[in-house]
């Protein structure tokens, strides 16, 4: 009955994506931050994310729905590589990881080897390195 009647609400409409469950992380936050002293305002700034996302989710404009979801991918995806890539630096032990001084490309190198020389593999740059 309750799921019928939402089928029948959500019908032709576009409903949820990853910027939809984006907002709602922004929302929930915004939420808890305005329990902070002086932060009360916040609460404004969580409705109209509130209601900026179920209008993106009621919406009959599938296309241009689709369109934001893809510009914000776009700007979440260096975000969410970098993200992930700070967690492989911190869980791997057994490498040191470093910019290469000439063209910024990560570098690992196996640790405890002492004073080694790296050859970038973007670049082909060589300098010295402590591991
Ligand atoms: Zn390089």
């Amino acid at each position: 009955m309750v799921m019928n009647f939402l089928r029948k609400l959500m019908y032709g409409r576009y409903g949820s994506d990853q910027l939809s469950l984006f907002l709602l992380v922004v929302y929930v936050l915004l939420i808890l931050l305005s329990g902070l002293p002086h932060m009360g305002w916040l609460s404004w700034l969580a409705l109209v994310v509130l209601v900026w996302d179920l209008f993106r989710m009621f919406s009959r404009r599938i296309d241009r729905r689709r369109a934001e979801n893809a510009r914000f991918l776009a700007l979440a995806g260096p975000v969410v590589r970098w993200l992930r890539l700070r967690h492989n630096i911190h869980r791997d032990k057994e490498h040191r990881y470093f910019k290469c001084p000439n063209c910024g490309q990560y570098l690992r190198v196996p640790r405890g080897k002492g004073k080694i020389t790296v050859t970038c593999r973007n670049c082909g740059a060589s300098f010295e390195e402590r591991s």
